[in-house]
């Protein structure tokens, strides 16, 4: 027979028990806080709506300077951003059309996330397709949609969208889609026209007018939708802008993306519009490009040989840079 109070203690050694277990309890609990935290934090593209993205782009044909194919495009994407409270911007300059020596109106459209930030990064695209697809065996004077080559990095940003309000930056981020890349015409066996042309404008304009802000570093994304995607480092890239590549690497290993390969030297010595941005302005840019593509400049550069899970791998890659750059930059 027990005591009232032997029955008391009796009655409360479970009670003792689960006292003595509950700060496991209340470990485990933090644990999986700080899991679930981590996987909210860690911003994950969403590669299904990445590639209807790339299908919406491709919806609006070919899209050549000055085209309407590209006035369609820029108020899809001026729509677009601003509906995620994105500053939307327009830097717009002619140039010749290298047939016929008429002026051609281009714009740069440059879209602003924390606009008040002095210390910015920026991640930029072209955004015009080549007006023809010289290098197609069958048809070089077809309809070229530049799927991965155009329209890829467009694509990519339009889902980052989707991140950037949440995302946990120090630094201001500007996405810029440059105009007229390779605003080339293949005629006679000679190629007229330039490449670079809205690359070289912002690079020069950044340069000249003193900004009130300082770009601390920069990514160029270029053909990062090929459904085999595999990205090396870049010659230029690693000349010009070493600690952006080695932060975007290091982030990739880190998330195991396994499109991103490691090799001890660049694979391709690429000219694009990092070139201009690391020359002129100064910024220290990286390319993530693919130059692997077999349908470059080709009719087969549809959506077809693009995939949103590639999209989605450079967008993780990206985003997990960009959280871990600090505010001085990287
Ligand atoms: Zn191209």
């Amino acid at each position: 027979m027990a005591t009232q109070r032997e029955l008391w203690d009796w009655d409360r050694q479970p009670r003792l028990a689960a006292r003595r277990v509950s700060p496991c309890w209340l470990v485990a609990a933090v644990v999986a806080l700080v899991v679930v935290a981590g996987q909210v934090m860690a911003a994950r593209p969403d590669a299904v709506r990445a590639y209807r993205y790339l299908q919406s782009v491709c919806r609006l044909g070919p899209r050549p300077s000055g085209s309407r194919g590209m006035q369609a495009q820029q108020r899809l994407l001026s729509a677009h951003f601003a509906r995620f409270g994105a500053r939307v911007t327009r830097q717009s300059f002619d140039r010749p059309d290298p047939r016929n020596g008429k002026p051609v109106r281009m714009t740069n459209l440059v879209v602003s996330w924390h606009p008040r930030r002095t210390t910015r990064i920026l991640l930029c695209c072209h955004y015009d397709t080549r007006p023809f697809p010289d290098l197609d065996p069958v048809n070089p004077r077809g309809r070229f949609l530049g799927a991965n080559d155009g329209g890829s990095g467009v694509a990519l940003l339009m889902e980052l969208a989707h991140h950037m309000p949440s995302l946990d930056t120090r630094v201001g981020v500007d996405f810029v889609f440059f105009d007229a890349e390779e605003y080339l015409f293949e005629q006679g066996g000679r190629t007229l026209g330039k490449f670079f042309h809205g690359s070289t404008h912002f690079a020069t304009q950044y340069r000249d007018r003193q900004p009130t802000h300082k770009y601390v570093a920069g990514v160029l994304l270029d053909m990062v939708g090929d459904r085999d995607l595999q990205i090396f480092v870049e010659k230029k890239s690693l000349y010009y802008a070493p600690k952006v590549v080695d932060g975007i690497w290091r982030t990739a290993r880190r998330l195991k993306v396994s499109q991103f390969k490691d090799r001890p030297r660049p694979k391709h010595d690429v000219e694009d519009d990092h070139v201009p941005l690391n020359r002129i302005a100064k910024i220290p840019t990286c390319d993530l490009i693919d130059f692997d593509y077999p349908y470059w400049h080709t009719t087969r550069d549809n959506v077809r040989a693009c995939s949103g899970t590639s999209l989605a791998a450079v967008g993780r890659v990206v985003l997990g840079w960009l959280e871990s750059v600090p505010a001085s930059g990287p």
